[in-house]
């Protein structure tokens, strides 16, 4: 059975977990190699157990605990070579654990099935992933300026989805951000908002998605109740009984039922 959790998700670090029993990876280490062994431990698991890594982009809060783990670990990093160009350094431990793709691309590992598609975010590259372990079909996209057709339908053909509700656009429009950084996260390589995760929620419904985890929430511009809110609302008019979860900062939330 395909499990997934949120182990850290937000502009303060990201991990998630995913494993099938036998195969266990995480997507992005956007924390401290003790923070992620300690949440992984609260579930029983841990990084010995970890067969690969494969990284979303090059950003810190997705990055910022791999030196340390290829050091200690040992454990693949699946990047792209945007992504590695801009971020690893010849003579580091991750220069020895990385395994460059292209933008697109695929990878067994074990008995997942990883495939990556493009994702707009001012970033070198980012890409979300479809993991697979042949009954059960996970989708991740987060950090999206967009929704691009690419997206959308990549993620249709998923059963359960965590996606991005990043942040309210009045609250980035009237809060204490300079005009340059909320040009950003507004702008079409920034950040999702709730009104468009809605949307896009809406969709996967009428796709057949029957689990949605909202993640990587402002904590400036956004809260859990009112990404919830917003996407349930929609969820309810449109007449889908989804199952609806928020991915905390710092707190373990399950991704599958
Ligand atoms: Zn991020
Ligand atoms: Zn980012």
């Amino acid at each position: 059975m395909l499990e997934a959790y949120t182990l850290f998700s937000g502009s303060s670090g990201n991990c998630i977990f995913v494993s099938d029993g036998d195969t266990s990876i995480l997507i992005d280490a956007g924390k401290s190699q003790r923070a992620i062994q300690t949440a992984l431990c609260s579930l029983g698991r841990g990084l010995d157990k970890i067969s690969a890594i494969f990284l979303t982009h090059e950003h810190s809060d997705h990055t910022c605990g791999l030196e340390v783990i290829s050091k200690t670990y040992g454990i693949p990093v699946h990047i792209t070579y945007p992504s590695y160009s801009n971020l690893v350094k010849a003579d580091t431990f991750l220069s020895k654990c990385a395994e460059v793709h292209d933008v697109i691309y695929q990878v067994e590992c074990g008995n997942l099935t990883i495939k990556s598609f493009p994702i707009p975010h001012d970033s070198a590259q980012n890409v979300g992933y479809i993991i697979s372990n042949g009954e059960s079909t996970l989708g991740i996209a987060t950090d999206m300026g967009y929704v691009t057709e690419r997206i959308a339908s990549e993620l249709s053909t998923c059963h359960k989805v965590i996606i991005e509700s990043n942040h309210d656009i009045e609250m980035v429009k009237k809060g204490p951000y300079p005009p340059y950084l909320k040009e950003r996260i507004l702008s079409k390589n920034g950040h999702l908002s709730n009104e468009i995760c809605a949307k896009l929620c809406v969709y996967l419904a009428e796709c057949g998605i029957d689990q949605i985890t909202l993640a990587h929430l402002s904590r400036e511009n956004n809260t859990p109740d009112l990404a919830f809110d917003t996407s349930k609302k929609a969820l309810d008019e449109a007449g889908h009984n989804v199952i609806l979860r928020v991915a905390g900062p710092n707190t373990i939330v399950k991704a599958i039922d």
